[in-house]
């Protein structure tokens, strides 16, 4: 099954006032699989954050298709996209974007907050993410108590508890120091192994290594497109 497909994509950001646009995607072409695990490569200012933030629904494109699920993003109202977003996507950022001064199972449980999950089933949910996250122990802290890492596990708990068909991560372990990085890209492994389709951006070669595909963006442009072989 295809999860989602892009077709000559293009994204030009105007300023306000004056200044130069700049194309920030072209012509941008690629499906991806249900089960994939890809990795989005490319030097800073390429256009990976850019077009993770469409794919992501946060954001929308100038010309081309995106369709996810065999769905036509682009006549999708605003509010459908925000149930999209809400439904069937797990989003992770490198920065977490977590609430600070929550406790880590209200960070969990905030995706259901808006979909009126009774809250019995919303706890029970959480913590089943908790438990596959490894963090069940730190249920009750405040998330800025906690270490980098573990603020990434918090985060992952949150992108899985709804159960999207896609978790989307934008240099997951940009604020982490290697073995971290390596620790939660083991995690998006597991994941993937379980049957989710994970899309990696990441600049560190290294990182996209545990991809099983490479999409390497320069100048807004995709410039190459590898799938490991078995
Ligand atoms: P990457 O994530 O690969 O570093 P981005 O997608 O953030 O690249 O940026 C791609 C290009 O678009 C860059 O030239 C960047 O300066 C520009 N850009 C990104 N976001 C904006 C914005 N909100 N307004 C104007 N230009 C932007
Ligand atoms: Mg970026």
């Amino acid at each position: 099954m295809t999860v989602l497909e892009v077709e000559n994509l293009k994204k030009i950001y105007r300023p306000r006032f004056g200044g130069n646009q700049v194309q920030a995607l072209s012509k941008v072409t690629f499906s991806v699989e249900e089960g994939e695990y890809v990795a989005i490569m490319g030097p800073s200012g390429s256009g990976k954050s850019t077009l993770l933030h469409i794919l992501g629904a946060l954001d929308r494109y100038d010309e081309g298709d995106y369709f996810l699920d065999g769905q036509d993003m682009n006549q999708c109202s605003d509010k459908e996209l925000a149930k999209i977003r809400n439904d069937s996507i797990g989003l992770v950022m490198q920065d977490f974007a977590l609430l600070g001064d929550k406790t880590v199972i209200f960070n969990v449980m905030l995706p259901m907050f808006f979909d009126h999950t009774p809250f019995k089933d919303m706890k029970r949910l959480a913590e089943i993410a908790l438990q596959e996250t490894g963090i069940s122990n730190l249920k009750n802290k405040k998330v800025n108590q906690l270490s980098g890492g573990q603020k990434q596990r918090v985060s992952i708990a949150r992108a899985i508890v709804k159960r999207p068909m896609l978790i989307l991560a934008d240099e997951p372990t940009g604020a982490l120091d290697s073995k971290t990085g390596i620790e939660i890209m083991d995690m998006l492994s597991n994941l993937n192994k379980e049957g989710i389709t994970i899309i990696v951006v990441t600049h560190d070669r290294d990182i996209a290594s545990f991809c099983h595909r490479q999409i390497t963006l320069a100048d807004g442009k995709v410039i190459s497109d590898i799938t490991d072989d078995e």
